[in-house]
């Protein structure tokens, strides 16, 4: 058994104190009051909640593994306050099929201290040429996705959207178009021609790290004419970062850092619910690579571990965002978009928690980094509600 003391819950919009009792993987008591003879967790000045869901992580394992692992990345989640993730397919081998799913699903069971849900690939080795063989990994998979590139080729697009809406998958769009690549219009000329094809096929699809204004426009006037399968995602970096900000590489993703007034349109689209969720892009890379010249590194930042934080301090703490919409957009929609399995902080919930420290400030330093990768643009800030324990299905995985 264990106890969570003095911490704070959300219960209608306001931080109530609550003690919380683990038996086994399971909460079993959620009241005022708790006195109980086991460990127990001192909670004082956190709050309490279900642990975040990330449908947006790049774990690098199996394939990539001097830029993370599967342990190092669940780690990291652990260290953020993640409890579940989705993990992207951009791999070697790549979740394209079956046999190549199955060394990813080995490395998880093996290794993962957090909920892993993989992707299966749109397209065979995310090459946008040939469907993956969706049949034989559907009992394994979460969601479709080539992230990392674009799927360009509409009439394969098509075919995807209707293997997903026969079998209640929800596509994640990584939209990019290949001629205009990196500019804004690479980002919301895809956009634009993937919502057509969604509205012709209706299936769930949801775009990924959005971050230009008519993107949002796109989206927004969508969801308007009744679309709610549309959904999208932002990232931390966008919401806080313009590209006026770019000091080196670790400042470098793709979509990139854009103009003050995209950040603003970002904000703008989280707060009006155009965006559901928040997702980190968590995207390792070593040192040696990020240590290139600016034009040649590879894209990506790390951003699992200060995820919770960035939101809580520039967002919540702020009053911009109510404490009920902060686990709208961290667990309940993720949940929701990717029919991914419940949790919640109720009496016989799976005791998937995270325990964050909100009344006191941490300054983030690289030597406290759990993944592999290094390559954050957010060392050296300070930030609330970073985290003093995690459990995951009962079991404390990380610990300050
Ligand atoms: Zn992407």
């Amino acid at each position: 058994m264990i106890l969570i003391k003095n911490g704070k819950i959300i219960k209608n919009n306001q931080l109530v104190k609550k003690d919380i009792l683990i038996d086994d993987n399971k909460i079993i008591k959620v009241e005022d009051e708790i006195i109980y003879d086991c460990e127990t967790l001192d909670a004082s000045d956190c709050l309490v909640m279900p642990g975040a869901v990330d449908v947006h992580v790049h774990l690098r394992e199996p394939g990539f593994e001097y830029k993370e692992t599967v342990k190092t990345g669940t780690m990291a989640c652990a260290k953020g306050g993640v409890t579940s993730i989705m993990s992207m397919p951009n791999l070697k081998p790549c979740p394209d099929n079956y046999e190549n799913l199955k060394v990813q699903l080995n490395a998880i069971e093996k290794d993962a201290v957090v909920n892993v849900y993989p992707f299966g690939s749109v397209t065979v080795n995310e090459e946008d040429k040939v469907l993956s063989d969706y049949d034989s990994m559907k009992d394994y998979i979460y969601g479709l996705s080539d992230d990392g590139r674009g799927v360009n080729n509409l009439q394969l697009l098509e075919q995807a959207m209707i293997y997903a809406k026969e079998n209640n998958f929800t596509i994640a769009s990584h939209a990019e178009d290949n001629v205009y690549k990196y500019s804004r219009e690479g980002e919301y000329v895809a956009v634009l021609r993937e919502i057509e094809l969604v509205k012709k096929i209706g299936c769930k699809y949801h775009f990924c790290h959005m971050s230009v204004k008519e993107s949002f426009d796109a989206i927004r006037q969508a969801q308007t004419e009744g679309y709610t399968n549309i959904t999208c995602e932002v990232a931390p970096h966008h919401l806080v970062l313009n590209k006026e900000m770019i000091k080196d590489a670790n400042y470098k993703m793709n979509p990139p850092l854009r103009d003050e007034s995209d950040r603003i349109e970002t904000i703008k689209a989280l707060l009006d619910g155009t965006a559901c969720m928040i997702a980190s892009d968590h995207a390792p890379h070593s040192e040696e690579e990020k240590s290139q010249e600016y034009d040649k590194c590879p894209n990506g930042i790390i951003g699992i571990e200060t995820m919770i934080p960035i939101i809580y301090t520039e967002f919540v703490k702020k009053g911009l965002i109510s404490l009920d919409r902060f686990l709208d957009i961290l667990v309940y929609n993720p949940i929701k978009v990717f029919n991914l399995p419940e949790r919640d902080l109720c009496v016989g919930s799976v005791a998937d928690i995270a325990v964050i420290d909100i009344e006191n400030e941490h300054k983030y330093s690289k030597e406290e980094i759990l993944s592999k990768g290094k390559n954050s643009p957010f060392i050296g800030n300070s930030y609330y509600g970073f985290t003093k324990y995690t459990l995951v299905n009962g079991e404390i995985v990380y610990k300050k």
